[in-house]
């Protein structure tokens, strides 16, 4: 009678499919989201897109992306970024990537993809600009990059806000300042004539009040579309992400638009913080928001717990760099196995710091593609990312990745090296 598999611990096939379906869960979180808006100008877009698929191995992988563009001197160029950014990005991405190789891939493709949907936009001859604040959820990793004042913050479900985008005002941004005065433009005030100044830092010639956009062609190409870029994992706790233009931001802190919404689901949270806003300040400007929950499969619920004070320095003591101290990694692995990670963060307006080499893979690949618009170029014709740069070091001027004629007027014109022909008063100063 006894079967000689007797004491062979056999698993049920049930049990291990519920086993995967268990680890792609947690390897997974859910995204919900919802958006509000209050139009002024009708000048702010968004765009969502969900469930986007890439083919991985033999498989397919999901990520999504949010996006939002809040224009400026028509809409234009909102308009054309949201209808092309997401493709110029990916058109930068090489193929055949492991999801950690891509996500690694991500920040110079975002780089690439904001420059050539500026040049194109450009090449239009249409007035108008956008900030873009433009949010990619692979997995736990939330990358997200930035040009312009319509900011991204995080709430990772430990605790804790985390600004993931930069502001791109001149009031506030003494870095973007010297950087402009460096490339050949103007920073100050608007004069009234009587010598009285009033208003913000604005950059002339243009009048414009951020240092970095899509678009404005009419500003002055030292005024780049050079994304600031950041990325975190987060643990499989979860998070919540709030993007929204500088109507909410004017009106409300990260914290209080936190606050306002704390236990609601995304689409009530986002038009709890919207109407907040506008109750606080009048609708003086389009005020839109997105509000992101990465959540656990097992507990689809909006984050709803209060947090308890003192939350940020607890956090903190948790907030660790990845680092490579090999001894204790496996231990800790076990121990602290599911962080929250800042994984990268870059904000140069230089495309030759932007498009570097650390990525090998991306110049295999495409070594004789045009680094920012991705056209091929013949053998000889590219022009290194790093000629003319200030900093020889171990690059030299034969080094990729490559420009292509046109990219490279575009780089140099933005790093104020060349009058970009729109520019008057070149010579003045
Ligand atoms: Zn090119």
């Amino acid at each position: 009678m006894s079967n000689k598999n007797e004491n062979h611990q056999t698993v049920p096939l049930s049990v291990l499919l519920k086993r995967e379906l268990a680890n792609e869960k947690i390897e997974r979180p859910e995204i919900v989201h919802g958006q509000a808006s209050q139009s002024k100008k009708g000048e702010d877009f968004t765009l969502v897109k969900t469930e986007c698929q890439r083919v991985v191995g033999d498989g397919v992988s999901t990520y999504s992306v949010f996006g939002l563009f809040d224009g400026h001197n028509g809409s234009a160029a909102a308009i054309y970024s949201k209808e092309n950014l997401l493709n110029n990005v990916l058109a930068a991405m090489p193929s055949d990537l492991n999801r950690d190789e891509w996500v690694a891939a991500l920040p110079r493709a975002f780089v690439a993809g904001f420059v050539k949907t500026d040049k194109e936009f450009q090449e239009r001859a249409q007035t108008s600009g956008t900030t873009v604040t433009f949010v990619i959820i692979e997995g736990w990793v939330i990358s997200v990059a930035s040009v312009g004042d319509s900011r991204c913050i995080l709430e990772p479900a430990e605790g804790g806000v985390y600004y993931l985008s930069a502001d791109h005002r001149l009031e506030i941004n003494e870095e973007e300042r010297l950087r402009i005065t460096a490339s050949g433009g103007e920073v100050g005030r608007l004069n009234t004539g009587g010598g009285a100044e009033i208003g913000p830092l604005r950059c002339w010639p243009g009048g414009l009040c951020l240092s970095r956009s899509v678009g404005d062609m009419d500003v002055g190409e030292f005024i780049v579309p050079v994304p600031y870029v950041k990325q975190m994992k987060l643990s499989s706790a979860g998070g919540r992400l709030i993007i929204s233009s500088d109507g909410v931001w004017d009106a409300l802190s990260a914290e209080t638009a936190l606050d306002c919404c704390r236990g609601m689901a995304p689409d009530a949270a986002a038009a709890q913080i919207v109407k907040d806003a506008v109750g606080h300040k009048g609708l003086r400007d389009d005020t839109t928001c997105i509000v992101i929950d990465i959540l656990p499969h097992e507990k689809p619920l909006p984050l709803s717990q209060p947090k308890k004070q003192g939350k940020g320095v607890l956090f903190k003591s948790m907030f660790r760099k990845k680092h490579c101290d090999s001894s204790s990694n496996v231990e800790k692995e076990y121990i602290e196995p599911d962080m929250v990670e800042e994984l990268f963060e870059e904000g140069s307006a230089s495309l030759s710091e932007r498009l570097d080499t650390k990525y090998p893979l991306c110049n295999m690949f495409k070594l004789f593609m045009c680094a920012v618009c991705q056209v091929e170029i013949k053998p000889g014709e590219g022009i290194s990312i790093h000629s003319g740069s200030s900093n020889p070091g171990k690059l030299r001027p034969w080094d990729g990745p490559f420009l292509c004629s046109s990219c490279q007027e575009k780089r140099e014109a933005m790093e104020g090296k060349r009058p970009s022909g729109r520019r008057r008063d070149s010579d003045s100063d």
